[in-house]
């Protein structure tokens, strides 16, 4: 019976990189999904700058830039009329780009770059139950029989398998504020690498050029209107777009590409993420609301330091230990941002305050930089939003809109509660 260091089930943003990681720090791999590759799953496709080095990190920018995938340098990020930031990432300001890659040709690459590295790819294989012995994880079950290692990397996703056979929990949930729905132009002449960011009234909008010189538009609505959003999804969307008027006119001279996707069913979590032989990476562990694009590069970012935990946990007598530590470091890595995505996307229209911060990041180069290096997690969300800068934000939100004094007053009390509670509940996870 082959025992493999290592079975990963999940071969896209997490799962594919880990295994090349692990085959470079010379473990044997198993790397099995269900899916055969050139495949799509639902997502967009902004891959922020840290992501973007570790492509280079693993060699395979070049593979990926060959694709066809776009660096994205410049941004326009606006909000209703209130904000208009238009920025070029310029390596000197320490900003580098974005890349705009679809799915369905990123994974392939991945799934490729594996295989070339030694891993054993199963693809077009399920994993269906998980063989336990004295009450550890030590293969996964799969209708070619079971597939042995000697740690089981759950890399399978929002819908985890490995999560739920585990009975991994979930904590720090948060309800989904938006749907979202994107489709792809060709024709679109706008190919220069501008990343749009946007929010119209309650709806907000990511745009780009992508690869097979498609442009992707993608808009979220509030959870509230997806019934009605459903009647007619066409209709629908072109008028969501049309709320942005820079965006319609953008893709104006472009003719879409294939149907209109949607996600509508999701919510965020942690996950309980390591156990006796187990333990989950990617969204298999932890999902954030996708407003400001950052599930790409986190897979990555997760893969990077689990390769890391792995090796020192095999190669030791506790690898438990090691894969619980590296859950600590995921908690505390992903914590701000969580919330931080789950305030950008929240249902609603941007509030007094929120714009005001906002008007007052776009004004100052030196907070515009800082809030791209939040997005690129050189510096965490705190370290911007800090309590002086919320409290000028607050009186300015205040005089900004006199008939709203009440309402105003009630979000500077509500934010600053929410706030502390958050900070409260930063270290909880489920008890075993
Ligand atoms: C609408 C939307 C827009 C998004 N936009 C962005 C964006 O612009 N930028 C960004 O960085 N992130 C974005 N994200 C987040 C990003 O898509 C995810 O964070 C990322 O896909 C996580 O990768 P993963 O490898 O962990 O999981 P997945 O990509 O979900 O891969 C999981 C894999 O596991 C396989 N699998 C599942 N169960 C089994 C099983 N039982 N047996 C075998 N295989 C199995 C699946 O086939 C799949 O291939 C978006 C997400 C959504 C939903």
């Amino acid at each position: 019976m082959k025992r493999f260091d290592v079975v990963i089930v999940g071969a896209r943003c997490a799962g594919s990189p880990l295994a090349v990681m692990l085959r470079r720090r010379g473990l044997s791999v198993c790397l099995v999904d269900r899916a055969h590759f050139p495949s799509e799953t639902p997502s967009t496709h902004v891959i922020q700058p840290c992501g973007v080095r570790l492509l280079g990190e693993l060699g395979l920018l070049d593979v990926v830039l060959a694709s066809g995938a776009v660096p994205l340098d410049r941004i326009t990020m606006v909000i209703d009329d209130a904000v208009r930031i238009e920025a070029k990432l310029d390596e000197a300001e320490h900003l580098q780009s974005s890349l705009c890659i679809r799915r369905v040709t990123l994974d392939a690459l991945l799934v490729d770059a594996a295989a070339a590295e030694g891993a054993d790819v199963r693809t077009g294989l399920r994993v269906t139950g998980l063989v336990r012995e004295d009450g550890r994880v030590t293969a996964v079950d799969t209708a070619a029989g079971p597939i042995h290692g000697q740690l089981v990397v759950g890399a399978d996703g929002r819908h985890s398998t490995v999560a739920s056979l585990v009975g991994a929990r979930e904590y720090h949930v948060a309800p989904a504020g938006k749907m979202f729905a994107w489709a792809y132009f060709e024709g679109v002449h706008d190919r220069e690498g501008c990343a749009r960011i946007g929010r119209q009234g309650a709806q907000v909008f990511l745009a780009g050029p992508t690869d097979g010189d498609l442009y992707m538009a993608a808009t979220g609505i509030d959870m509230a209107g997806q019934g009605e959003f459903h009647t007619d999804r066409d209709a629908n969307f072109t008028a969501g777009i049309r709320a942005w008027p820079e965006l319609a006119d953008v893709i104006a001279d472009g003719r879409r590409a294939g149907p209109i996707r949607v996600l509508t069913n999701w919510h965020g979590y942690f996950r309980e993420a390591a156990g006796p032989g187990w333990v989950l990476v990617g969204d298999a562990g932890h999902f954030k609301d996708p407003t400001p694009g950052q599930g790409i590069g986190d897979a990555f970012r997760q893969a990077d330091r689990l390769a890391l935990a792995i090796e020192d946990g095999l190669g030791n007598t506790s690898p438990d230990a090691a894969m619980r530590r590296w859950w600590q470091w995921r908690d505390d890595d992903a914590y701000e941002m969580y919330w931080f995505a789950s305030d950008m996307g929240a249902p609603g229209t941007a509030s007094p305050l929120a714009t005001r911060l906002m008007r007052d990041l776009a004004v100052d180069p030196k907070a515009t930089q800082m809030f791209f290096g939040v997005l690129d997690h050189q510096i965490r969300p705190s370290q911007l939003f800090t309590g002086p800068r919320a409290a000028r934000a607050a009186v300015r939100a205040l005089l900004d809109r006199p008939d709203l004094l009440i309402a105003t007053l009630k979000e500077i009390v509500s934010t600053g509660r929410q706030n502390a509670r958050r900070a409260r509940q930063r270290n909880t996870v489920p008890q075993s």
